[in-house]
């Protein structure tokens, strides 16, 4: 049995002010006996406020990046270790990140081994581009994404290790992958590729998130399929409206 979670991933969004206002109104409206899991992944900058407001709180809060480095002459740099204090989860690998920081499959895996070591769970993000899927590579690039980010990767502890399918091109685009079409590719790419790594137990069990465009009014297309575990949810993660529209759909 997988917990759904619906993570919200804010980017650059929202000052400390602003996000404070945001959490309250969502954690007024959160239904107390819900069965999902809410993640926000705010700015560093909000963190620490976040953290002292939630603390009895049912929701969750998530870094958007962590330096693999743990500790020194790292200008501008942010550690697991610290993350870590305001954070449950991290997010590596976003896109944005890979595109526009030049973020590799290699640097990424040692930011997921950062995470691990400093107590954080990692939510690893891949997807194909546009280019790769209409030239029929996105089985390999997914496989490349996964196989080189979780190189030498441990997880005995299936809820502590959090997959998100984002396809480039349904990244704040409006644009959106067919449900039924990511649930296939889970069940077909993804997680063999974790049970290869980890086994059928554990690959069965981790949470395979989608991400790209995710909406109210789509929402519960993606959540209905079996392979789909949550949502990882960017514009429509800065309404509260709408992020808790899809957090109702997902209950
Ligand atoms: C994201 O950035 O992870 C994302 C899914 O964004 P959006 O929901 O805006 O497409």
């Amino acid at each position: 049995m997988r917990i759904p979670l619906i993570a919200g991933n804010w980017k650059m969004n929202n000052t400390e002010k602003e996000a404070i206002a945001f959490v309250r109104v969502v954690m007024q409206r959160l239904d107390p006996n819900s069965d999902v899991e809410v993640l926000i992944c705010p700015p560093f900058t909000s963190l620490s406020q976040l953290h002292k407001l939630l603390v009895s709180s049912q929701l969750l809060l998530g870094a958007q990046n962590i330096s693999e480095k743990n500790s020194g002459a790292f200008t501008g740099e942010i550690s697991g270790k610290m993350a870590s204090e305001f954070c449950t989860h991290v997010i590596l690998g976003h896109s944005e990140r890979r595109a526009y920081y030049g973020e590799t499959d290699d640097l990424i895996n040692q930011k997921v081994k950062a995470a691990q070591k400093s107590g954080l769970i990692p939510m690893l993000c891949i997807g194909e581009t546009l280019e790769e899927k209409d030239t029929g590579l996105a089985t390999s690039v997914l496989t490349r994404q996964l196989k080189m980010g979780l190189k030498d990767v441990v997880c005995d502890d299936p809820s502590e290790m959090v997959i998100a399918y984002e396809p480039v091109w349904a990244i704040g685009t409006g644009r959106t992958a067919a449900a039924q079409d990511i649930s296939e590719l889970i069940a077909r790419v993804i997680r063999p590729i974790l049970a290869g790594i980890w086994g059928d137990k554990i690959a069965d069990q981790i949470r395979v998130l989608y991400g790209g465009s995710v909406k109210p009014e789509n929402a519960a297309s993606f959540l209905n399929q079996s392979e789909i575990d949550g949502a990882l949810v960017g514009g429509a993660s800065l309404s509260t409206s709408d992020f808790i529209g899809i957090i109702e759909k997902a209950s």
